[in-house]
């Protein structure tokens, strides 16, 4: 038995379909947010970021950075163990009171990542509803797949935002047995946002329990930065509100956030809580410091909705092909997996402005995009410069700007010549 080469040939895989990734060498530099330092064949490059998750720059935040080092610095680095067995640490007793009192729930609990939690609670919670049926939309993101597939309940997938088809499958399943709908507000790839009031009239028709996450919302919609479903008034409706602390709050770990029993019950039987070393008190002091800041400050928030209004207008002007987002996120279409990698790759090693290319299984093949996210820290002039590095990248790969696009079908006809000239290559 050869191991090595069945890892071997995943790769090989990966590379044919021209969907290997790689991660560029980066340091961020506190004060110069979106400026880091690119290490790249022995030098090393200062470049702009623009597809970071750390939306509003809270990540260099001066509150943010004295509360973790005051937090390391008085009780030292790590948690020292599992809640279960080391007891919890004082700053995340305060995280989990900030949380639940954001989204207005009873009872909070925090988890090492968003991934975490989503993965952890969904599972439990549908394994402890007797024969529960889960309602999931088709573009969730992998960790509440995951959650999904590992509660081992049956499950429904509807149509990505489509309340008419989530009605039908509601509507024929038997209404005794428990049902858990579980849906995003903000779809980070296209920057669209669920229908989340209708979705609660379902679930109230239907009996069915609610579950969404926040992730690419908490910080950066609402009055204080509880997401969403704060700013259309609805957070109550949701049985389980869940986000992160590692992208608008710019730190790490994950939550959820609902009433005492059901957070009790995750608490108690999720093993992905359990048998895990708690979130360190540096972290959770951290985080707590940028959710404080974010509930009484709306300038990150109105910078970070100004400067993703002017990136669209600026790009869509430049005849770009900007999809459209209803959000702060900025997907521009390239259309094809290996032209997506040399704009990502050109970009950086001409212009010195990095964008992860966007592939599948991310998106879907077709609709491969550089996602660009502007903070408030991405000034006009930065739009500006971000712009004329985007066109001159389209017009020196060839790739189709808005007016240009091919149609569908044509467009089919391209990708299959692509893979007959790559099968033949
Ligand atoms: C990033 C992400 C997560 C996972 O959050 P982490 O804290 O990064 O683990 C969960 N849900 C969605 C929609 C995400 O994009």
């Amino acid at each position: 038995m050869d191991y090595q080469s069945h890892f071997e040939s995943a790769i090989e895989a990966l590379h044919a379909e021209k969907r290997y990734r790689v991660f560029a060498d980066l340091e961020r530099i506190v004060g110069r947010f979106p400026t880091a330092i690119w290490r790249h064949e022995n030098e090393a490059r200062e470049i702009t970021v623009w597809c970071s998750n750390d939306y509003l720059g809270m990540g260099q935040h001066p509150d943010v950075l004295q509360a973790m080092t005051n937090a390391a610095t008085s009780m030292g680095s790590g948690a020292g163990g599992t809640r279960n067995i080391s007891g919890t640490n004082h700053p995340l007793v305060e995280l989990e009171r900030e949380l639940a009192d954001l989204h207005g729930k009873e009872a909070a609990l925090v988890f090492t990542s968003g991934f975490v939690s989503n993965e952890a609670s969904i599972s439990t919670i549908a394994k402890l509803l007797p024969d529960c049926l889960i309602f999931s939309d088709e573009l969730n993101h992998a960790s509440m797949i995951e959650g999904v597939r590992k509660s081992g309940s049956r499950k429904h997938v509807f149509r990505h935002n489509d309340v008419q088809h989530l009605e039908e499958l509601l509507k024929a399943a038997d209404p005794e047995r428990p049902k858990l709908i579980v849906f995003e507000s903000v779809y980070s790839m296209d920057g669209d946002i669920a229908p989340i009031a209708e979705i609660c009239d379902l679930a109230d028709r239907y009996n069915a329990m609610t579950y969404i996450d926040e992730v690419h919302a908490v910080g950066m919609y609402g009055e204080r930065g509880a997401g969403i479903c704060e700013r259309e008034g609805v957070a109550h409706r949701l049985d389980v509100i869940e986000g992160t602390l590692a992208k608008a709050f710019g730190v790490l770990g994950g939550y959820i956030a609902g009433s005492r029993a059901l957070v009790d019950a995750v608490r108690s039987y999720a093993p992905g809580f359990i048998f895990t070393t708690a979130l360190p008190p540096a972290l959770a002091a951290a985080a707590v410091a940028s959710i404080r800041h974010l509930k009484q400050s709306q300038s990150e928030r109105h910078g970070q909705q100004r400067q993703a209004a002017r990136a669209k207008a600026e790009f869509s002007a430049a005849d770009l092909p900007v999809m459209p987002s209803e959000t702060h996120i900025v997907p521009v279409l390239v259309g094809n997996a290996e032209l997506c990698k040399q704009a990502s790759d050109r970009l950086l090693q001409v212009h010195g402005i990095y964008i992860q290319p966007i592939n599948y299984p991310t998106v879907p093949r077709g609709t491969e995009r550089l996602r660009i996210t502007p903070t408030p820290l991405h000034d006009d002039a930065l739009i500006a410069v971000l712009r004329d590095a985007l066109v001159e990248t389209w017009t020196a790969l060839g790739i189709p700007f808005a007016s240009t696009r091919p149609t569908h079908e044509e467009r089919r006809e391209d990708v299959t010549s692509l893979v007959v000239a790559q099968a033949g290559g």
